[in-house]
């Protein structure tokens, strides 16, 4: 039975796993690596494609079979452990990783942070998260869904949404629906001169959402240094681009807040 604390949702449908296989377009000559793959849904189709997968199964209980069933395969590798845990560089980087994952929607945040923050060569990442998840990583500034994690996702990378899928793609079926997205590293086009800052002017802006950014940010910036980042104090968090967030942040560095 699938395991509830593991966020077990097993892929069953073959033009579901077949266009999700479609969007990622593994080549031979890739490394792939896997995050969760329960009964191997997934890992069959990628292993068709490409010969180097490595994979990270938390679950002792799934473990032997996806051995038994792929092991045999001279590229494959199966860790038996935690994916927030794991080190990534241990993989090596060359060619950068390709990662892929039907991921527990409980773990996906902070899997993609530690991911992001990696010093492991990421090529780039497709993952199944919940539909509700991507549409605010994708968000862009002015849209209702923009907020701090499309920003945190937008200073780091590149989002893309690919497609969404029902529950009844899955077994047992999900409470949401789900989408997948894909997620390139990519160093932007602004500088960040210190990320812990810039985390913190996030996290006050959109604390206070229905605030203009002068009165999200009271106590850290005041009107005079908003203004001198380039920013109108009058506006809402979310009108601002990351380029402007990174901006504000980057006036306080140094100072006292
Ligand atoms: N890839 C399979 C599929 O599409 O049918 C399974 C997807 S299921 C949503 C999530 C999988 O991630 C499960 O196999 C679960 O045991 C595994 N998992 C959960 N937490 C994990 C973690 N922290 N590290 C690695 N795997 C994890």
């Amino acid at each position: 039975p699938a395991r509830k604390r593991f966020g077990q949702h097993f892929l069953h449908d073959p033009a579901i796993i077949g266009r999700i296989i479609d969007h990622i377009a593994p080549a031979e000559t890739d490394h792939l690596v896997e995050i969760g793959p329960g009964r191997g849904a997934l890992t069959e189709p990628l292993l068709d494609r490409c010969p180097r997968l490595d994979v990270i199964e938390i679950d002792r209980d799934l473990a032997p079979a996806l051995q038994q069933r792929f092991g045999g395969q001279s590229g494959f590798t199966l860790h038996e452990a935690d994916a927030l845990r794991f080190d990534y560089t241990s993989l090596g980087g060359d060619p950068p990783l390709r990662l892929v994952g039907n991921l527990p929607y409980n773990i996906s945040s902070p899997l993609l942070f530690a991911l992001l923050a990696s010093p492991a060569p990421i090529g780039d990442m497709h993952f199944m998260l919940q539909k509700e998840v991507v549409d605010r990583m994708v968000a862009e500034p002015g849209e209702g869904d923009y907020g701090r994690l499309s920003v945190a996702v937008a200073s780091r990378a590149r989002a893309e949404r690919l497609m969404t899928i029902g529950p009844g793609a899955f077994q047992p079926p999900p409470k949401v629906e789900s989408a997948i997205v894909r997620v390139r590293p990519r160093v932007p086009d602004f500088a960040i001169d210190c990320q812990r800052d810039f985390d913190r002017v996030l996290q006050a802006a959109f604390s206070a959402r229905r605030k203009t950014i002068r009165n999200g940010l009271k106590g850290l910036l005041d009107r005079s240094a908003i203004i001198d980042a380039g920013v109108d104090p009058g506006q809402r968090p979310e009108q601002l681009t990351p380029a402007e967030f990174a901006a504000l942040a980057n006036r306080f560095t140094g100072e006292t807040a």
